[in-house]
């Protein structure tokens, strides 16, 4: 599983929800936690947290958001040689499952369908983690 001092950031059009996330999120223990409204924000976020102290280790992305998509988002971080391998989980709901074959092909690390509960980030988390990271899991 990721260490609790992980640096996350997540990605939502809706307040609502990224503060749903970030209180699931200190839930289970984590703490660096920043957030994105829309993807050109987000990337920009990783690109400036790439050359300090504590780069974004993983991105939990909404798949639905005004201006470019978490897909459009995921296949931006996957063609940057720095973030090819960079964790990056979907959050999508019940009706978005094409977008989601898409984003396995593009190289999503996983995906989790709202609404969800601690157990299930624990479980996607670990999961993106295990794909990631064989040897640790
Ligand atoms: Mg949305």
């Amino acid at each position: 599983m990721f260490a609790k001092d992980t640096h996350i950031l997540v990605v939502d059009d809706s307040l609502n929800i990224r503060r749903l996330i970030m209180d699931t999120l200190q839930k289970m223990g984590f703490s660096k936690i920043a957030t994105a409204e829309e993807a050109n924000e987000a990337f920009s976020k990783i690109v400036s947290f790439s050359t300090t102290p504590t780069p974004v280790q993983l991105v939990l992305s909404d798949l639905n958001m005004p201006g470019p998509s978490g897909l459009e988002f995921l296949k931006q971080v996957r063609a940057h040689e720095v973030f090819k391998t960079l964790p990056f989980i979907l959050i999508t709901t019940e009706s978005e499952k094409g977008a989601v074959i898409e984003a396995a092909v593009n190289g999503v690390s996983g995906y989790i369908v709202k609404p969800f509960n601690v157990d299930t980030l624990t479980k996607r988390m670990r999961e993106a983690h295990a794909k990631h990271f064989p040897s640790k899991a």
